[in-house]
C-alpha cells in the first residue's frame, strides 16, 4: 500500500490534473485476499475503485487459486489463514465461501479427471483392437490406499492403473463415514428422523461399510463390474499384491467377464516377500544373525539380486530361475569360497569377479559370504520363491510403482486430520488428487476451466 500510494502522490488527478491523489484501502469492502482499493483525488473529490484480484463471475481470481492452492499443498483454510498472517496477507474467504471454491474446484477436478480417465481408455483401444463388439482387453495393476492419519481409515480409494500406458483408468474412492449422517447419529426415533435418513439416503456420502482390508476388494470389483459400460475394456490381465483377496474376488465369486482373468504379480511385491521371509527367519532361528552371517545389509543385498534377476530374464522362465540361484551363490561367496561359477560370464556380466575374470583386472572385492549352515536355512526360502506358479506370474517383470506414486501423491494433498476431507467424500480428495496424473498441458487445462463459472 504505501509503495502504491507514493506512486499515485506524483500523478496527476484525471478531472483536473493536480497531484494530489491518495490510495486508501476500503476495508469493508474486502472479499477474502481480494483488497478493495479507493484512489481520491482531494483536489477536486474524483474518485475510483478496484478490486486487486480479476474478477470471474462471481469470484475473485486470487481467492479461488488460493484455495485451489492450498488444496495443492495439502492445507486447509486454518493453515491458509495462519500462511496468510504471516507473509502479511489478507486472510482468505470466511468458511462458507470457502467452502464454496472447494466445492467449484472439485466439479473441475472431477470432470477433468473423468475426461483423463475416458482418454486413458482411448488410448489402450488405440494399442489393443476390440472384438466385434468393441470390447478391447488390457490389464490393469489395482491397489488400495487408506488414509491413516487422524480418521483411521475412514477413507481409502482404490486405483487402476492401465499396464499399457501407465495411466489411471478408474478409481473408486470409499468413505466409510458421512459428515450428515454423523451429525443426525444421535437423534431420537421420530417420524421425522426417519423421514431425514430416507431422503439423505440418496446424496449419503457414505458407499462403504466393512473393515479397512475389505476396501481393496470391494473397491476391484466395483470398477471391474462397470469396465465394460464405462471404457469397454475387459481387465484381463490383474496386477496386484500375492496377498490381497480382491483377485479371487472379482475371478472366482463374481465371475464378472466371461473371460478367465490371469494374475500377475508385481515383481516389487515379490521381492519384498523375499526380505520378509529372511528376516523372520533371522528372528526366528537363533545363531542366523551376526558378523559374516544373515545380517540387515545381506538381506537387503539377496533381496535387491533377487529383484534384478527377475526383472533382467523378463519372458525366460529358465533364465529368470537360474539367475535367481545364481544372485544366492554370488551373495554367498567370500574370498575363502568361491561361488562365482553360476554367474554370468563376459564383460559385461553384473558379477564383478567374473568381469575381472575376462578384463584381467582386480577390482571386485570379496564378501562376508554366507556360512553353510545359513545357506542351507535359506534355501527353502529360495525354492519357494522360485516356484514356477510365482515366477511365471512376474514373467513380464511389471511393477505396481505407478500405484504406489500415486497413492502418495493423493495423501500429500489431503489436509492432515482435517474434517473437509470427510465433507467432500467420496470425490473430494480424490480428484482433487488426480490432478497428479494430469500432465502439465492438462494441469493447465484444468486451470482453465477453474475460470470459468457455471
Ligand atoms: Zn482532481
Ligand atoms: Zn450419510
Ligand atoms: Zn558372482
Amino acid at each position: 500500500m504505501r509503495i502504491l500510494s507514493s506512486v499515485m502522490e506524483c500523478m496527476p488527478c484525471k478531472e483536473c490534473f493536480v497531484c494530489d491523489l491518495i490510495l486508501q484501502e476500503q476495508a469493508m469492502k474486502r472479499k477474502g485476499c481480494a483488497s478493495n482499493l479507493r484512489l481520491l483525488c482531494c483536489s477536486c473529490g474524483w474518485s475510483m475503485e478496484f478490486f486487486t484480484s480479476a474478477q470471474i463471475g462471481r469470484f475473485f481470481e486470487v481467492n479461488r487459486r488460493f484455495v485451489y492452492a492450498s488444496r495443492s499443498v495439502g492445507c486447509g483454510r486454518a493453515a491458509g489463514k495462519r500462511f496468510c498472517g504471516l507473509i502479511n496477507m489478507p486472510p482468505p474467504p470466511r468458511p462458507t465461501p470457502y467452502a464454496r471454491h472447494n466445492k467449484e474446484i472439485l466439479r473441475a477436478v472431477k470432470k477433468i479427471s473423468l475426461e483423463t480417465m475416458r482418454d486413458t481408455a482411448r488410448e489402450i483401444h488405440d494399442i489393443k483392437p476390440g472384438s466385434d463388439e468393441g470390447i478391447a482387453r488390457c490389464g490393469v495393476s489395482v491397489d488400495g490406499t487408506w488414509q491413516r492419519r487422524g480418521f483411521s481409515s475412514l477413507n481409502g480409494c482404490v486405483s487402476a492403473i492401465s499396464m499399457d500406458t501407465g495411466k489411471v483408468v478408474d478409481v473408486e474412492p470409499l468413505s466409510k463415514v458421512c459428515i450428515k449422517c454423523r451429525e443426525h447419529e444421535n437423534d431420537p426415533d421420530t417420524p421425522e428422523t426417519t423421514a431425514w435418513r430416507a431422503d439423505h439416503r440418496a446424496s449419503c456420502k457414505a458407499n462403504f461399510k466393512g473393515s479397512a482390508p475389505a476396501m481393496e476388494p470391494e473397491g476391484a470389483l466395483r470398477m471391474f463390474q462397470r469396465s465394460v459400460d464405462l471404457h469397454k475394456l475387459q481387465y484381463d490381465e490383474y496386477y496386484g499384491d500375492g496377498d490381497s483377496k480382491s483377485y479371487s474376488l472379482v475371478k472366482d465369486v463374481y465371475q464378472v467377464y466371461d473371460i478367465q482373468v490371469q494374475k500377475k504379480e508385481c515383481v516389487g511385491h515379490v521381492q519384498k516377500r523375499l526380505g520378509t521371509a529372511l528376516r523372520k527367519l533371522k528372528k526366528e532361528k537363533k545363531g542366523m544373525g551376526g558378523k559374516g552371517r544373515l545380517t540387515d545389509a545381506m538381506i537387503d543385498r539377496l533381496q535387491n539380486y533377487y529383484g534384478i534377476a527377475i526383472r533382467s530374464n523378463s519372458g525366460d522362465l529358465a533364465a529368470m530361475k537360474k539367475a535367481i540361484y545364481a544372485s544366492l551363490f554370488h551373495c554367498a561367496s567370500s574370498a575363502d569360497s568361491n561361488y562365482h561359477g553360476h554367474c554370468p560370464e563376459g564383460p559385461e556380466s553384473w558379477c564383478g569377479f567374473q568381469r575381472d575374470k575376462v578384463n584381467r583386472t582386480n577390482t571386485f572385492k570379496h564378501g562376508t559370504g554366507l556360512p553353510l549352515d545359513v545357506r542351507e536355512e535359506i534355501k527353502p526360502i529360495y525354492k519357494r520363491l522360485s516356484e514356477d506358479s510365482l515366477l511365471s506370474k512376474c514373467l513380464d517383470g511389471k511393477t505396481q510403482n505407478q500405484n504406489e506414486s500415486l497413492n502418495g501423491m493423493v495423501w500429500e494433498r489431503v489436509p492432515k486430520g482435517c474434517l473437509l476431507v470427510l465433507k467432500y467424500c467420496s470425490w473430494g480428495f480424490m480428484m482433487l488428487s488426480l490432478t497428479l496424473i494430469l500432465v502439465q498441458e492438462q494441469l493447465l487445462k484444468c486451470l482453465r476451466v477453474l475460470e470459468f463459472p457455471r
